[in-house]
Parts: structure tokens; C-alpha cells; sequence
């Protein structure tokens, strides 16, 4: 389960030693221990990610000049591999690292730089991404959230839904309406809250799995200074894909490691319970999800090179969301029916199935089809923007 290393020889020793200097802190470093209560969660995470910024491992390919390591994206993947295979947890702001981050070093002006990622690679300021709403989802550009123009702030009304790690963020990208509803994508600004400011409720939302991850966040006249407008007001559109571009991919190279981890222990688990001739229904779908997994990594090796030459958003994007979306779906499924083929009681990871953890990620698994863009809207752009296909109506 490697990645392939870079083909010149130079290049691919320096990633080999990065990997095992990487493994050599986590054997040496006393792991955290996530609460399995969601919101004891955030505390214990916060501080993982302060000890990984400190210890380097944070922010591995963003350039030297905002905090980050200035390395490429063969070490943060090589780092990313390892801390999976350290059944050690991600740090705490993965929305800001990997979804909010890159649009604002993309977009933003050398203040907004100088603010925002030091901080937010620190693990200082969380974020939390204020896109959807109740009537705008898959059709985000109807969303109706108010951004008035008043002297030099913007008073924010409105009513965002499904915010991610809300209840635990310090900052919000929200996007608002600052031209009319006619507008539409033409309308849209992308803007910086902070979420300690006045007006803001946060209401959390239990998730199937018993989590409560997301969020209703209602914007009373919140006001927010323009200077905190990311891009142009009215201009938000394009920063829009750039972020969902990121979440569609970048995120999908995340969780294609963490799940080839799972699937190992999987394999560990079927190993060390089958006596004679395997179930024949189990043997064939763990094959299948072996077949899956490897042209999920073939298609993120390219997923992190676009990455890394900054082409985003792009029609690419919607595949590596969908293929992650299936997955996950089958690795999820299949994991379920192992608890029940084997009649496994809870163990405790690593080394095993952890019967609790596969029924919360079954049923966390059940959103990857919908969360960054449900897999009907992933299908149309692949089929109009990819494909060249005629758009429907
Ligand atoms: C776990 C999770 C975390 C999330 N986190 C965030 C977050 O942090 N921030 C944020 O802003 N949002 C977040 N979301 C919201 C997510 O982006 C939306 O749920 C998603 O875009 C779908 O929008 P919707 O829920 O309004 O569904 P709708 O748009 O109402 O869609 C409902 C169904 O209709 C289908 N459909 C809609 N339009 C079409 C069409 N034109 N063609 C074919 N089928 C169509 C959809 O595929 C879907 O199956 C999260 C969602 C989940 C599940």
C-alpha cells in the first residue's frame, strides 16, 4: 500500500527519508485519544494540531512566506499515509487546511494573507464553510442570504444550513447576496466572518450517526468590515469553485489513504477469522473494493499533481468526488456485513474492526454522496463539462 515514489531517483529518496522521519515522530510521540462524544472532540484535536504545526507537520506544500513547509505535494501525501497508518486523527482544522485555505491564499490580498493563514495553519482559527441554505443546495446560486453595503461594513441577514464543525469554528467563508436575486451567480460575495461577532446563532443538528456535526447558523444584522470581502463583491462566483473544486478533490486525497487503512484492517479481520473456504459473497466484494481502491489511488496520484499546478476547479474534480463518494459507500457497506458475518463484538483499533466506529462510518458514509455536491450534480458536470455532452434542460 505506497504510493508510487517520484521517477527521479534524487527526488524519491528525499520523499522515502520524509516518510520514515514522519513515522519516527509518531512512534515517538504519545497519540491522542478522540472521545468517541462528539463534542468533547474539538478540545483534544485543537491541541494535536498545535503539536503537529510545532512539530512541522503542518501545511507541509503551503509556501514558506505564509508559515507553511514550502515542500511539494509528494511529502504531504507521503505524511498523510503515515499518520493514517498511525491510526493517528487529523488536525482539527482540515476545513481550513484543505477547503477554505487555498481560496484565500489563491484570492486573497498580502493583509488577508498576513491574518488569516498563519493562524489558520497554526490550528489558531478554525473554519467552517457558510455555503448552503435551506432553499440552496445543488442550486447554490439562489441562495438569498442578505450582505448590505453600509459605510465601510457589510450587514449580513440571513439563514445557512449544514455548516460543518460550526459549533467549534473561529472564522466562516459565507457566501452572501449583495447583488439582486436575479443576479444570481453574478450576485454572490465571499466574505470572511468572524463567528464571535455579534448576531450569529449557531443551532447544532444531530447527524444519522448520532454526531452533531453540522449546523443551522442564523445572521442577525451581522456586520463585518469590507475589508474582509475576499475577492470583489459581487466576484464571489469564481473564489465559490475554487473552494468546492478543493473540497471535491483535495479532500478526496485525504480520505482514499484513510480508507486503504481500513481496508487493510478489513483484510486483517477476514484473515484472522476465516477458517476453510471464505464466504464466497464477502471474498467477491473485498475483491471488488480492492480493484476500486487501486484506480482511486491511480486517480489521485493525478488529483495531487493538478492539485499542486493549481489547476482548480476543473470538470476533474466532480470524478474524484464521485469516486470517493462509491468508495467509501462500499467500504462502509462491506465493513457492516463483515461485523455481521463474523458475529464481532467491539474491538478496539488498531490491529482490527472496531464494530462501533463501522457503524458510525456506515452511516456517516451515507453522506459522502451528498456533502460537496450530491453525485446527480457530479454526473451532469461530468457529462456537460467533461464529456461535452448537450445541457439539459
Ligand atoms: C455531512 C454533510 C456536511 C455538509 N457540510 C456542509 C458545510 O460545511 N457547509 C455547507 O455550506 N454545506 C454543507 N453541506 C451541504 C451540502 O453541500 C448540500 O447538502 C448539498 O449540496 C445538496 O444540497 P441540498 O441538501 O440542499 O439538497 P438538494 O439540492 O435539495 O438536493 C436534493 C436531491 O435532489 C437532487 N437534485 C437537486 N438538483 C438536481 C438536478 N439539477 N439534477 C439532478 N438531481 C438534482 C440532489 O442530487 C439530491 O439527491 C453538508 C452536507 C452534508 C450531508
Amino acid at each position: 500500500m505506497t504510493d508510487t515514489l517520484p521517477a527521479d531517483p534524487d527526488t524519491a529518496a528525499d520523499i522515502e527519508a520524509y516518510r520514515r522521519a514522519a513515522r519516527a515522530w509518531l512512534d515517538e510521540t504519545e497519540l491522542p485519544v478522540v472521545p468517541r462524544e462528539f463534542e468533547k472532540r474539538a478540545a483534544v484535536l485543537r491541541d494535536w494540531h498545535r503539536r503537529l504545526y510545532d512539530a512541522g507537520w503542518v501545511g507541509i506544500q503551503w509556501p514558506k512566506s505564509v508559515g507553511g513547509q514550502g515542500l511539494t505535494v509528494d511529502h504531504q501525501l507521503a505524511f498523510s499515509l503515515e499518520l493514517a497508518h498511525a491510526r493517528a486523527p487529523q488536525p482539527v482544522g482540515s476545513i481550513g487546511l484543505e477547503v477554505v485555505g487555498p481560496t484565500i491564499l489563491k484570492y486573497g490580498t498580502a493583509q488577508q494573507h498576513d491574518r488569516f493563514i498563519p493562524r489558520l495553519l497554526a490550528g489558531e482559527d478554525v473554519w467552517c464553510q457558510g455555503f448552503s441554505e435551506p432553499d440552496a443546495g445543488s442550486d447554490l446560486a439562489s441562495l438569498r442570504t442578505r450582505g448590505v453595503i453600509e459605510g465601510d461594513e457589510l450587514v449580513i441577514t440571513g439563514h445557512k444550513v449544514w455548516t460543518s464543525w460550526a459549533t467549534n469554528a473561529d472564522w466562516c467563508a459565507v457566501l452572501v447576496r449583495t447583488g439582486t436575486l436575479e443576479s444570481r451567480h453574478r450576485g454572490i460575495s465571499y466574505v470572511l466572518v468572524d463567528m464571535r461577532s455579534p448576531g450569529i446563532t449557531v443551532n447544532p443538528i444531530a447527524m444519522l450517526n448520532g454526531d452533531a456535526e453540522f449546523n443551522e447558523l442564523m445572521f442577525d444584522g451581522v456586520r463585518v468590515p469590507l475589508e474582509n470581502v475576499l475577492g470583489e463583491i459581487n466576484g464571489g462566483w469564481s473564489l465559490t469553485m475554487d473552494t468546492l473544486g478543493w473540497e471535491r478533490a483535495g479532500y478526496a486525497i485525504r480520505r482514499r489513504v484513510e480508507n486503504e487503512i481500513s481496508f487493510s484492517d478489513m483484510l486483517d479481520t477476514v484473515r484472522s477469522n476465516t477458517t476453510g473456504e471464505p464466504d464466497e459473497r464477502l471474498a467477491e466484494r473485498i475483491g471488488r473494493l480492492d480493484l476500486e481502491l487501486s484506480a482511486f489511488r491511480a486517480l489521485s496520484s493525478q488529483t495531487a499533481r493538478r492539485l499542486a499546478s493549481g489547476d482548480v476547479p476543473s470538470p476533474m474534480d466532480s470524478v474524484d468526488k464521485l469516486v470517493l463518494g462509491r468508495t467509501e459507500q462500499h467500504l462502509a457497506g462491506t465493513a457492516l456485513d463483515l461485523l455481521g458475518a463474523y458475529r464481532l463484538a467491539i474491538s478496539s483499533r488498531p490491529g482490527g474492526l472496531d464494530a462501533e466506529g463501522i457503524s458510525k462510518d456506515y452511516l456517516y458514509g451515507r453522506a459522502a454522496s451528498v456533502y460537496g455536491g450530491s453525485a446527480q450534480i457530479q454526473k451532469t458536470l461530468i457529462a456537460e463539462r467533461l464529456l461535452g455532452l448537450p445541457k439539459g434542460r
